[in-house]
C-alpha cells in the first residue's frame, strides 16, 4: 500500500464511521478521494416526442402565421442550442387575437352552459397529465429547471390548477352565495419564463371557469410548453377563439394590456415591468392583477429543528435555481444557532448537484438565460463589494449553457443591496437576530410583501410572528409548498390582488 493510499484508506474509515454514527458523511471532512458514492448520469430521454422546427401563433383555434413573418429562436440555456423558430407576434396579431377572443366570448363561451364550460377544462386536464411526460421534457429543454421538478411539481401542478377551477365552474353561485357573479369578457394575460407552463395554468384556468376567453403572451425565453397547451386545447375541442396565444417579446404584452377591447388584465413578472402597467391601466375600466418580485425573509428560530430548517432554507431559495418570486431569499437566523446553521448549510450546499436539468439526479439546472445570468453575477460582485462574507460550492460547472454555484453571503446589514433587492437566483442572504421583534422588524423592512417562512417549535410563536409580517403567503416549518385551492400574492411592490382558490376567481368576475 502506498502512502497515499493509507491516507485515503484513513479517511474512508472515518466516513464509514461517520455513516454508522450520524447516518451521513460529515461533509465538513473534505473528502477529496472517491469513496463517497457518486451518482450515475439518470438522463431523462427524448425519444417520445417531437418539436417542430417553427412555431406560429396561435389565435382563433389554428396555428397562423405572424402578420410581419418574424420569428426568433428560443433556445436550451443548458447547452445554448437552438430549439425551435417561435412567431413574434405584434400589435396587429394581438387585435385579432383580441378579435377571436371577443367573437368566441359574444357568440359561444358566454352562452354554453356553465357545466359545458366545465368539461372542457377538465378535458384540459386530463390531456395534460396524458403528455405529462412529453411536457416536463420540453418545460425542462426550454428553461433549464431541473427534470424533477418539472416532472413532480410544475406539470402535475398545472394540471390540478385546471382541475380545480373545472369544478368551480358550474358552481360560481355557491361559491359567492347571494350574488350574481358574470364574467366581465376578455382576460389579456402576460407571464413570466420562472414556471412557463404553470403560470399559463395559473392564468386561463380561472379565466375560462369565469366564463371570459382569453389572450395570453408566454415569456420570450420559455414559449414552447405554452405552443404545446394550444395543441391540447385543439384537442380538447374548445370551441375557436375561446384561448389565444400570442408569442412574442415585451412590446408583444405591452399591446395586449394596452388593447382598448381587453376587460382584465392578469399580469405575473418584474415590478418594474408591473409599474409600467398600472400606470398604463390607470383610468380605465380593466380590472387588473399583479403578480410581482419578492425578497422573502426566512426565519430560524433557536427552537427550531435545525435539520428540518436547513432543508427548508435550501428548498427556499435553490428551488428551480432561485427563479422564484416567493424563493426565501434572506435567511434571518437567531444568533444563539448561527454558526450550527451557517456550518451545516455550507455542508449541504456542497452536496447539492449542479448541472444536466435532464438528469434525474440534478438538484440546480441551468440559469433561464444569459441576460438572467448576467445579473446574478452582477449582484455577487455587489455583494461582495459591500463588503459580506461569502461561501459558494467548489462544485465543477458544465463549460456550456448558463449555470451559477449555489452561494451564501453573511456579514451583511439592512441596508446592502443583495439584502434588499430581488436577485432571482441561487444567492441565499444570511442576517442574524436576538429577539422575535428584531425579526419582526428585519423580516418587514423591504419594499416587497409577498411570502415567508418561519421554523419554531412553538405553535403560538408561528401564531404571533406570520401575524406581524406582512406578506401574502407565509409558511410555517416548510417553505415553497402550493396548492390550487390556496390563495397567492402579494402587498406593498409584490403586487395586488390574488390568485388561487376562491380568491382567485374574483378578479374574473363582476358581481
Ligand atoms: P418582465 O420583464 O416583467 O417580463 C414578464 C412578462 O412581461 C414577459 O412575458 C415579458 O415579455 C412581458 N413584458 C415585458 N415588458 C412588458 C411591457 N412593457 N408590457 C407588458 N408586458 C411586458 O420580467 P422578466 O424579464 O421575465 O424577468 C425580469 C425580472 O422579473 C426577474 O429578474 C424577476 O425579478 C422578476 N420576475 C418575477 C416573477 C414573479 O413571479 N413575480 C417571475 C419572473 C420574473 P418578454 O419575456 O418578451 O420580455
Ligand atoms: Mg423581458
Amino acid at each position: 500500500m502506498s502512502k497515499k493510499e493509507k491516507v485515503l484508506d484513513k479517511k474512508s474509515k472515518k466516513a464509514i464511521e461517520d455513516i454508522a454514527m450520524n447516518g451521513s458523511i460529515n461533509n465538513s471532512r473534505k473528502l477529496n478521494f472517491d469513496t463517497s458514492w457518486q451518482y450515475a448520469p439518470a438522463p431523462e430521454s427524448t425519444d417520445h416526442f417531437k418539436l417542430k422546427k417553427k412555431y406560429d401563433l396561435f389565435i382563433n383555434g389554428k396555428f397562423v402565421k405572424p402578420t410581419d413573418g418574424k420569428y426568433y429562436k428560443t433556445i436550451n440555456p443548458a447547452t445554448t442550442e437552438t430549439l425551435a423558430e417561435i412567431a413574434y407576434g405584434t400589435d396587429k396579431d394581438v387585435d385579432k387575437a383580441v378579435k377571436a377572443a371577443r367573437k368566441a366570448y359574444n357568440e359561444v363561451w358566454s352562452k354554453l352552459p356553465r357545466k359545458e364550460i366545465a368539461k372542457y377544462i377538465y378535458r384540459i386536464a386530463r390531456l395534460l397529465q396524458e403528455r405529462s411526460r412529453e411536457f416536463a421534457v420540453v418545460e425542462t429543454l426550454n428553461g433549464g429547471k431541473p427534470i424533477r421538478e418539472s416532472r413532480d411539481i410544475d406539470i402535475p401542478l398545472a394540471a390540478a390548477h385546471f382541475f380545480y377551477n373545472a369544478g368551480w365552474a358550474d358552481k360560481l353561485h355557491y361559491a359567492f352565495p347571494g350574488k350574481s357573479p358574470q364574467p366581465l369578457g376578455v382576460a389579456g394575460q402576460v407571464i413570466p419564463w420562472n414556471f412557463p407552463l404553470l403560470m399559463a395554468a395559473w392564468k386561463i384556468a380561472p379565466a375560462l371557469a369565469t366564463g371570459n376567453t382569453v389572450v395570453i403572451k408566454p415569456a420570450e425565453t420559455t414559449p414552447l410548453t405554452a405552443l404545446l397547451l394550444a395543441e391540447v386545447i385543439q384537442e380538447a375541442g374548445l370551441p375557436d377563439g375561446v384561448v389565444n396565444i400570442v408569442t412574442g417579446f415585451g412590446d408583444t404584452g405591452a399591446a395586449i394590456v394596452n388593447h382598448p377591447d381587453v376587460n382584465k388584465v392578469a399580469f405575473t413578472g418584474s415590478t418594474k415591468v408591473g409599474k409600467i402597467i398600472q400606470k398604463a391601466l390607470a383610468g380605465t375600466e380593466k380590472k387588473y392583477t399583479l403578480e410581482l418580485g419578492g425578497k422573502a425573509a426566512n426565519i430560524i428560530f433557536e427552537d427550531a429543528p435545525i435539520d428540518q430548517a436547513i432543508e427548508g432554507v435550501i428548498n427556499g431559495i435553490f428551488f428551480n435555481q432561485g427563479h422564484v418570486c416567493c424563493a426565501g431569499s434572506r435567511l434571518l437566523v437567531q444568533e444563539s444557532v448561527f454558526k450550527t446553521v451557517i456550518k451545516k448549510l455550507q455542508d449541504r450546499i456542497e452536496n447539492l448537484i449542479v448541472g444536466d436539468p435532464m438528469d434525474k439526479n440534478t438538484d440546480i439546472g441551468a440559469i433561464n438565460s444569459k441576460m438572467q445570468l448576467d445579473k446574478i453575477k452582477e449582484y455577487y460582485e455587489i455583494g461582495k463589494s459591500e463588503g459580506a462574507s461569502s461561501f459558494q460550492s467548489s462544485c465543477n460547472l458544465p463549460k456550456k449553457g448558463f449555470f451559477f454555484r449555489p452561494t451564501l453571503f453573511w456579514d451583511v446589514a439592512q441596508s446592502h443591496r443583495v439584502v434588499q433587492e430581488e436577485i432571482f437566483g441561487p444567492v441565499l442572504t444570511i442576517q442574524t437576530f436576538r429577539t422575535v421583534q428584531e425579526a419582526i422588524d428585519k423580516a418587514n423592512n423591504t419594499a416587497y410583501g409577498l411570502s415567508g417562512g418561519v421554523w419554531t417549535d412553538k405553535g403560538s410563536k408561528i401564531f404571533n410572528v406570520v401575524n406581524k409580517i406582512r406578506a401574502g403567503v407565509l409558511w410555517a416549518n416548510t417553505y415553497n409548498k402550493f396548492d390550487p385551492t390556496s390563495p397567492f400574492g402579494g402587498y406593498k411592490e409584490s403586487g395586488l390582488g390574488r390568485e388561487g382558490g376562491l380568491h382567485g376567481l374574483t378578479p374574473y368576475l363582476k358581481m
